[in-house]
């Protein structure tokens, strides 16, 4: 009999799991509140960078020197909801001690492990569907105010390059060559070659989705309430069994681990979009603007800026002063800048303490398995991901190890 797999959570992460799956010939199931593709996914508001080079994770040892910057400035790119600080101490503490330079070199080696074939995996991915038109490639710059701010960033950038990226360095004349309605307040860049992005990351989920439906793959829209060995029970009081089941659901994934008895340390980070439409420019490649933590992202339906990170937890309402944020940034990188609508949109990145995923199978329920906690980078991963769980779940050989992704490490 064929096998069959339940995938809980159709955001990036699940949907490639479950169209992999599909692909190798497996009975593979879709459920998830909402369709791909809907605004309550953090898959449809990212900036859609396909980024590989981004392996520095926030818990840099940098932290400490801007930390008093991004606790008590207003336009910090980093903000806590200080009435959440007891609930996030569980997670914050751990995360502080990641910023150790060991840890933080040990985590950047295995964030590369998975980014550094990000574009093929996206393209493999969607080749054959319709999806695939969403995908662009090219290069990813990051934007600095100076060259002194430049040089903070040698380190990183040195990493970067160990690991096979390709970077050139930009001067203010290079910049302009590339881009002439560059303001003058970022005069250095750093070129990273080989890069990809999405022109609009809500009609790649939801093509992938379209075209996973059409192959025989099933897309049940319900809320997991519980799990019990092989089955689940739904919203509407469904009861669905597989012979196993897949926990992809995001910053969610937390809640459903609880239900089973599951350890994990999970939590937020969010995030918000400003998407310009009929602007009266638009950059030929995405920006990552070093100073403001923002993506600035050539989309088909305007220009996407996105980023900034707030804990807050997953309850709390959006704070739109984030966006005035995104606003005043946008203004700093382009100062002609004009557009007629705007589009805002806030979202929840999962995030692990120490900046890695989650990935592999429970060692208790051998019928349960899990991906989640993509961070910043998530939309860059999915894919890999989803390829990791075909591989275990078919028992193939994976030529990496997981040690570092085990959910039994916190
Ligand atoms: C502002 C911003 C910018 C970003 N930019 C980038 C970028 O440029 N590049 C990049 O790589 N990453 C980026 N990210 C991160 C990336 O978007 C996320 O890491 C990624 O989308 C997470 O995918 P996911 O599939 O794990 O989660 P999601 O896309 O959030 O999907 C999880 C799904 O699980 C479902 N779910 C939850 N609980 C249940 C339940 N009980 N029953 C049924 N369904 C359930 C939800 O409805 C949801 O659809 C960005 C994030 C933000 C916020």
């Amino acid at each position: 009999m064929t096998l069959s797999v339940l995938v809980i959570g159709a955001g990036i992460t699940g949907m490639a799991t479950a169209e992999f799956l599909r692909r190798e010939g497996i009975s593979a199931t879709l459920v998830d509140k909402v369709y791909p593709g809907d605004p309550k996914q953090t898959s449809f508001g990212n900036a859609g960078l396909l980024a590989s080079s981004s392996i520095i994770p926030i818990s840099s040892p940098k932290v400490w020197k801007k930390l008093p910057y991004f606790l008590f400035n207003k336009n910090s790119p980093l903000s806590i909801n200080w009435s959440y600080l007891p609930k996030l101490m569980p997670w914050l503490i751990p995360f502080l001690r990641n910023t150790k330079k060991e840890n933080f070199l040990s985590i950047i080696n295995a964030i590369q492990e998975l980014t550094n074939d990000s574009v093929d995996q996206h393209l493999t991915l969607a080749k054959g569907t319709r999806a695939s038109k969403y995908i662009k490639l090219g290069d990813l710059t990051l934007l600095y105010p100076d060259k002194s701010e430049f040089d903070l960033d040698n380190f990183e950038n040195s990493l970067r390059i160990k690991y096979g990226f390709k970077m050139r360095e930009l001067n203010r004349d290079n910049l302009l060559d590339m881009d002439p309605f560059l303001g003058k307040n970022y005069n250095c860049g750093a070129l990273f070659e080989n890069h990809g992005w999405l022109t609009s990351p809500e009609n790649y989920m939801r093509e992938l989705a379209n075209h996973f439906k059409r192959n025989g793959g099933k897309i049940i829209i319900e809320e997991v309430k519980k799990i019990t060995g092989n089955k689940v029970l739904t919203s509407k009081n469904n009861i669905i069994k597989a012979d196993k089941i897949v926990i992809c659901a995001g910053a969610w994934s937390g809640k459903l681990l609880k239900i089973i008895n599951h350890r994990t340390n999970l939590e937020t980070e969010r995030g918000y979009h400003l998407q310009l439409k009929k602007v009266n420019y638009m950059p030929s490649n995405p920006y990552l603007v070093s100073d403001l933590k923002f993506a600035i992202t050539p989309m088909n339906d305007g220009l996407r800026c996105a980023g900034t990170t707030e804990l807050g937890g997953l309850e709390a309402k959006p704070n739109y002063r984030r966006i005035d944020i995104l606003r005043e940034g946008i203004k700093k990188v382009y100062p002609r800048l004009k557009w007629e609508d705007e589009e805002i949109w806030m979202g929840h990145r999962p995030t692990t303490p120490d900046c890695l995923p989650v990935v592999g199978q429970s060692n208790e329920l051998k019928n349960i398995y899990f991906a989640f906690g993509g961070q910043h980078i998530g939309l860059t991963i999915g894919p890999r991901l989803g390829r990791i769980l075909t591989d275990l779940i078919l028992n193939k050989k994976i030529n990496m190890s997981l040690d570092a992704y085990k959910y039994t490490r916190f």
